[in-house]
């Protein structure tokens, strides 16, 4: 029921998002899960997700997590997400959320609000982290307006816009956690090494599904290129001929039996 949204959205004949069907074992007994996905679409954001009710309560924040107090992020309340999209990484290659999702932060949290549906209910969910990078105790609370000062621009929001905000303890600080920590936390790779390393996987699975892969990875590629400001060479696997292939292997097998022969 919780992820009808999540699936009405996404087509995962073309997508290798999780579709959520299997329901995974909770990974460490009596800890909730939560992750950030750095997330390149129509514009690059945060996702931040937490373990609730056996799904991922999700939101966007546009410019990441804050470990400064006074940063009031944005963190617009979008669908539950199925727990098994928590592992994450990969190509999106159209429609919905097109682009690359970097596993940017994991761990586990738990709230230092009572009742969490309360809180949720509320608008005022205090909780505390201990993820790689963003650790301690963190509030979300919902607003009316974009950061409260533009209230017309909060108005079609429907209660979806919330602030993520970090409290003030050993784990706070000044530094630009987003630009000193950019990287995931599951390859270790950027947005570049995540489509080199995915690019296989993504043609296999987007010829022949419909569409137009080459197109979306172009795309894709440019979002890439103009985040990271360097160009991004990726070569599409060729189609193999199976009789090219074979004549290849003969060729090698006749090349290490000559080497033996010496
Ligand atoms: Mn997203």
């Amino acid at each position: 029921m919780a992820l009808d949204e999540y699936r009405a959205k996404r087509d995962f004949t073309r997508s290798p998002e999780p579709s959520g069907e299997r329901t995974p074992k909770r990974r460490r007994a009596g800890k909730r899960f939560f992750c950030v996905q750095k997330h390149l679409a129509t514009q690059l954001h945060y996702d931040f997700r937490l373990e609730h009710n056996g799904v991922l309560l999700s939101w966007a924040v546009p410019k990441g997590p804050s470990l400064d107090p006074r940063d009031k992020r944005l963190a617009m309340q979008v669908e539950d997400h199925p727990i098994d999209y928590g592992d994450f990484e990969g190509i999106i290659p159209d429609g919905y959320g097109a682009g690359v999702v970097m596993l940017w932060d994991r761990g586990t949290w738990e709230p230092e609000t009572e009742d969490i549906d309360a809180g949720l209910q509320k608008g005022d969910l205090k909780l505390r982290l201990d993820g790689y990078k963003l650790k301690g105790s963190w509030v979300l609370v919902r607003t009316r307006g974009y950061g409260g000062r533009d209230r017309s621009a909060g108005a079609g929001s429907d209660g979806r816009a919330w602030l993520l905000i970090k409290h003030r303890d050993e784990w706070s600080g000044a530094l630009d956690i987003t630009e000193f920590a950019p990287l995931s936390v599951k390859s270790g790779g950027d947005f570049s090494d995540i489509l080199t390393e995915e690019l296989p996987a993504f043609w296999t699975s987007n010829r022949g599904a419909g569409g137009n892969p080459e197109a979306s990875l172009r795309s894709i590629v440019q979002k890439v290129e103009k985040l990271q400001g360097k160009r991004i060479e990726l070569t599409p696997p060729p189609v193999e001929k199976p009789q090219a292939r074979q004549r290849a292997t003969q060729r090698k097998d006749a090349t290490q039996r000559k080497k033996k022969k010496k």
